[in-house]
């Protein structure tokens, strides 16, 4: 199965994943053995995509890429990723939990910079020949709450380089997709203690992904 966390810089993706990892790694399958939970992240989970991370995060802001060549990195990360190292691990029944996936982009490059809707659906077609998340946590928290909590971590520079408004139409991005689609993506309340919203993940866990 693959489980993905979504949501805007600060709401703790990371943290619940890894979190949740532990979880799922110690709950027994109906067959009485532990699960194989790996835990990957876009942009960077192969060798190939952590270049192109550090393309897409490092490049000066004197000289950007430039949204339509952003894209397409972003696309060829996740084709690298999907070919890679998602499918053969979903081919020998492993769980894999995956910071950011196919969301981000509609809602960072569709939402965020109005880039159109159907040619990143296009892409994203390509570049994962249709493979969707099982499950996508959508972790739900306010811009500003987010860059605060992006500040306390030092990281406050990769959150400013673009403004609230561009995080607030991120987040409706990602309102709408979970609207839209709410069997596959569900909002997780992201404001709280670390255990309140690994509590919360953990629920939806037990009543979408059966173990
Ligand atoms: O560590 P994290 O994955 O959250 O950081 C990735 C960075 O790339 C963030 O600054 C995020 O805003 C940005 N990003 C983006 N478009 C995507 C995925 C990530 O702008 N599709
Ligand atoms: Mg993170």
């Amino acid at each position: 199965r693959l489980i993905v966390f979504e949501g805007i810089e600060g709401a703790g993706k990371t943290t619940q994943l890894q979190q949740t990892h532990q979880w799922l790694s110690n709950q027994t399958s109906e067959d009485g053995t532990f699960p194989t939970v790996i835990v990957t992240r876009e942009p960077g989970g192969t060798h190939l995509g952590v270049r192109i991370r550090q393309l897409l995060l490092e490049q000066p802001d004197a000289d950007p890429i430039g949204e339509r060549a952003e894209l397409l990195l972003y696309a060829a990360d996740r084709a690298a990723h999907v070919a890679g190292l998602i499918e053969p691990h979903l081919a020998v029944g492993a769980i894999v939990l995956c910071d950011r996936y196919t969301e981000s982009t509609i809602a960072y490059q569709g939402y965020g910079r109005g880039l159109d809707l159907d040619t990143i659906e296009q892409l994203n077609q390509i570049a994962t020949g249709g493979r969707l998340s099982d499950l996508t946590l959508w972790l739900d928290l306010d811009p500003t709450e987010g860059l605060n909590r992006a500040r306390e971590r030092g990281q406050l520079d990769r959150m400013e380089r673009e403004n609230l408004a561009f995080h607030q139409r991120v987040r409706q991005g990602y309102a709408t997709l979970a609207q839209t689609q709410p069997d596959r993506i569900v909002r997780v309340e992201a404001t709280g203690t670390t255990a309140e919203v690994q509590g919360r993940i953990q629920e939806v866990l037990q009543l979408k992904i059966p173990h």
